[in-house]
């Protein structure tokens, strides 16, 4: 399973996985420009902008007519509203698998501060997960994996810190949310370790980057 990351943080995410899959469109139409002829379907997992640019998606179901997009029931009316035809959106429910022949998709529940999912993805025999913008990752196992795409947003040590410094400054400390919202380097490698095996490959996506450094 191969995988080009256009994009990964809060300032886009958009990951295209065998050349066919895109999971996220938080990006410019035109960092698309030299994948969006290939992509047979568009997996889109939660609302914020870094993940889902409407006009982005507008401009993919224009100039790709046949292009599917797939996603939970929380992102059905948003595609439409955002200019995908009802007939491209195939609204998934979360741990049903999806056999496209060529490719299976399935959804797994993530924990965010708006509905969200992540996507187990199964081509050519190969196992893939995709999970991003979540607090935890209990309950989800992907044992044996050939790829895990998988959020590592902070370190506990660096958000500490972060922490502290506003606080001392007297600011409001975002940060404060940033743990049961997103997933930290330490859970991150946790989970991997319960889960990979001597052949699993592995990246760490939606790393923050603090823009004053
Ligand atoms: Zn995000
Ligand atoms: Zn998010």
């Amino acid at each position: 399973m191969n995988y080009n990351i256009i994009s990964t943080g809060s300032q886009g995410n958009a990951v295209v996985v065998d050349e066919i899959i895109l999971i996220d469109c938080g990006i410019s139409f035109k960092a698309l420009k030299d994948v969006y002829k290939k992509l047979q379907i568009v997996l889109l997992t939660h609302i914020h902008a870094d993940h889902f640019k409407r006009s982005t998606i507008k401009r993919l179901a224009k100039e790709r007519p046949a292009l599917r997009f797939g996603c939970c029931e929380w992102l059905a009316n948003e595609l439409v509203e955002a200019g995908v035809s009802w007939r491209n959106i195939d609204v998934f429910e979360i741990g049903k698998v999806y056999d496209y022949e060529v490719f299976k998709v399935s959804p797994v529940k993530l924990y965010h501060n708006v509905p969200n999912c992540g996507y187990r993805l199964f081509t050519n025999g190969e196992k893939g997960i995709y999970a991003t913008d979540t607090g935890h990752l209990q309950g989800i196992t992907a044992k044996d994996y050939d790829l895990y795409m998988i959020e590592a947003n902070y370190t506990d040590e660096d958000l500490q810190e972060r922490i502290n410094a506003k606080l001392e400054a007297g600011e409001y400390s975002y940060e404060l949310n940033v743990a049961s919202r997103h997933l930290s380097h330490e859970q991150a490698s946790e989970w991997l370790m319960d889960n990979m095996g001597e052949k699993s490959e592995y990246v760490f996506l939606h790393a923050h980057k603090d823009k004053s450094r």
